[in-house]
């Protein structure tokens, strides 16, 4: 599990705690001030009180002390009983000496030179007394401040207990909204580090896990293992049972990697339909090598999909730290090397890498690099090989066949590069470039044999999946200006058998627009003759492994093939015609057209611009 999944909800909470005693803070300031601002107005209060008291005294002290009354003065001072603020009131005479006093219990006795102002004890009045500007004597006021104190004492307690109450109340409410912050982090985190079709890490969990692994390895001087795998045929059963299909597929995959694997091994979806397996203690290679035979095991049996069973291959690419890599995305890149070796030796398997894939896989890298520069630059060229009519041995038609010279490697092979060019969807633009060359020289040399030669190109697997493709074809004949019936599509037997439904809505669409069909390489792919009735097509093409051996064997299989073909009301090519003992078989046969070395290799246009200007000489 990741770590950031625990250290959410932790700071979350002391994210809470430390809220809470800043409010704690907060309100304790608040109260300070409303405390101090409460003594200030209460002692004024005091101090006001005091003040009309000594008033009162001046106004009414002056007979006594004039006629040293004690008696009445002693009266006038009772009065002040009534205020219990006031411990202290004493009258003294010029001399100083105490004339008369009134003073509660509680309060302990004082001097004049004692009882100076402060602001935290009692509040203290001293006051001359004058009768029409004559000094009599002075007077002394004490009140205690011990009511003030109750009533602070009193509203604090009250302020204290309704902000812990705010604080409870509002802690509680930050604890439970801490908590759904912390379940949406937490789901986040999951979501972050899982793959939600198949419960497994996701591809950013995996390259964590492979990092930590690798630390690992090194720190422990050991071995980890990187096993990437690829299923094999994922995207039709995508495609043909729906998406819903797939990703149960896909859960499935999972749930069987996860048991095969070695319970310390991570299981991860690296996207689509790649997984990796992380192996993060390793003998040997062979060991990792052992497990990915496991996986692809358990991959091999069949998978119920509701009404479905479906059979999913997967391949796999190892790669083994520190032997064949050093860093984590250099392990990616030879597993991957290693993946794609597996693959092309013929799926269903594991692939172990070895430095040499290294190479192949550079120079599929940088050929994919020149493809695209030679696509720009006019690097391509069509080459046309000529098709001939069996019976009259006439110029029918070419194939286009498309060439790369590459400036370094010299002449590649569309075998080499046409895959690469699938692969990176660089055909698209390649067959849409194709197709109107093709176009364009076909009625050029139709023009200078006087004849309809017709044109067939060659259609991948790709291409025909790609959705603007009709769109596309129609522009091209629109612009070209090729009658749609001089342009025949050759597509292969494979392709169109990965998504039959979707291979005859293509074929309808194509033939609507009036261009012919043609199934290449047959006999060689899936060979399954019924398709040969939902199909639209018109042509069929042998491939040259059944033209070999002609005429000493292999006439049962031509044939049958011809027959067939003619009986659905197909035509036929032959290709590979190498000798004329292979022609002359095929036009007793019944084959309608031939192609091969003997009749013309490929040429560039040139070339086959003179051929058709010849025949037309003829
Ligand atoms: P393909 O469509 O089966 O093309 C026939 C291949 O057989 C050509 O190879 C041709 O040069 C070769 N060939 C023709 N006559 C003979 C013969 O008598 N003997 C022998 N041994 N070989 C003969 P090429 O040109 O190397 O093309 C290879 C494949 O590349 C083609 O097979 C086709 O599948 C693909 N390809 C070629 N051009 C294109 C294109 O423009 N688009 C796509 N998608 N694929 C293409
Ligand atoms: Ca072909
Ligand atoms: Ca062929």
């Amino acid at each position: 599990m990741n770590p950031g999944a625990t250290r959410l909800p932790r700071m979350a909470r002391m994210l809470g705690a430390g809220q809470l005693l800043a409010a704690a803070a907060a309100l304790s300031v608040v109260g300070g001030t409303l405390l101090a601002y409460q003594f200030v107005t209460l002692r004024h209060g005091l101090q006001a009180d005091v003040g009309i008291h000594a008033r009162v005294l001046a106004e009414n002290i002056s007979a006594p002390l004039m006629f040293a009354d004690r008696e009445a003065a002693g009266d006038i001072l009772n009065a002040f009983k009534a205020d219990p603020a006031l411990v202290d009131a004493v009258v003294y005479d010029q001399g100083g000496r105490e004339f008369a006093a009134f003073r509660s219990n509680t309060s302990a006795p004082g001097t004049l030179a004692q009882l100076a102002p402060a602001w935290f004890g009692p509040v203290v009045l001293q006051q001359e007394i004058v009768y029409r500007g004559r000094p009599l004597g002075r007077m002394l006021l004490r009140a205690e401040t011990g009511a003030i104190s109750t009533a602070l004492q009193n509203y604090g307690a009250l302020f204290g207990l309704a902000s812990a109450g705010a604080l409870l109340a509002s802690a509680l409410i930050s604890r439970r909204s801490r908590m759904r912050v912390a379940r949406a982090e937490a789901k986040l985190a999951y979501l972050a580090y899982t793959d939600p079709v198949t419960g497994l890490p996701n591809r950013r969990c995996g390259q964590e896990a492979l990092d930590a692994a690798l630390a690992q390895a090194e720190d422990k001087r050991g071995c980890a293992g990187l096993i990437l795998i690829d299923l094999d045929n994922f995207k039709v059963v995508n495609d043909s049972a729906g998406h819903a299909a797939g990703d149960q597929l896909l859960h499935e995959v999972g749930v069987r990697l996860r048991a095969a694997a070695r319970p310390g091994d991570l299981v991860a979806r690296f996207g689509g339909d790649e997984f990796i397996v992380i192996a993060r203690t390793l003998a040997s290679s062979a060991e990792l090598r052992g497990i990915a035979e496991a996986l692809m095991e358990a991959l091999r049996r069949p998978v119920q999909l509701d009404a479905l069973e479906v059979i999913v291959t997967g391949s796999a690419g190892t790669c083994v730290f520190p032997h064949d890599a050093a860093t984590a995305s250099e392990l990616m890149c030879n597993a991957d090397a290693a993946l794609y070796h597996a693959k092309g030796g013929g799926r269903n398997r594991v692939g172990e890498f070895q430095p040499a894939m290294m190479h192949a896989t550079q120079r599929r890298a940088r050929l994919e690099r020149e493809l695209r520069r030679a696509l720009d630059t006019e690097g391509l060229a069509v080459f046309y090989q000529p098709q001939f009519d069996c019976a009259t041995e006439r110029l029918v038609g070419v194939e286009a066949l498309l060439r790369w010279m590459h400036p370094e490697h010299g002449f590649i092979g569309p075998d080499e590069f046409i895959p690469i060019a699938e692969e990176c969807g660089l055909i698209v633009e390649i067959g849409r470039w194709v197709l109107e060359r093709a176009c364009r020289d076909a009625l050029d040399l139709g023009r200078r044999c006087g004849e309809p030669l017709h044109v067939a190109v060659n259609v991948s697997a790709r291409q025909f999946r790609e959705k603007d493709f009709v769109r596309d074809l129609e522009q091209i004949l629109s612009h070209t200006g090729l009658p749609p019936g001089r342009l025949e599509l050759e597509l292969t037997e494979s392709m169109l058998m990965e998504d039959r439904s979707a291979a005859i809505e293509f074929m309808h669409a194509v033939r609507a627009l009036g261009v012919r069909l043609s199934i290449d390489d047959f006999g060689t792919g899936y060979s399954s003759l019924s398709y040969l009735q939902s199909f639209p097509i018109n042509q069929l093409k042998i491939d040259r492994s059944f033209v070999r051996p002609l005429p000493e064997s292999g006439q049962m299989l031509a044939g049958a093939v011809i027959g067939l073909a003619h009986d659905f009301g197909l035509t036929v090519v032959a290709e590979g015609v190498e000798d004329r003992a292979q022609l002359g078989w095929l036009q007793r046969a019944g084959c309608d057209y031939a192609q091969g070395y003997l009749l013309g290799r490929p040429m560039p246009l040139s070339a086959i611009q003179e051929l058709a200007g010849s025949v037309e000489a003829a």
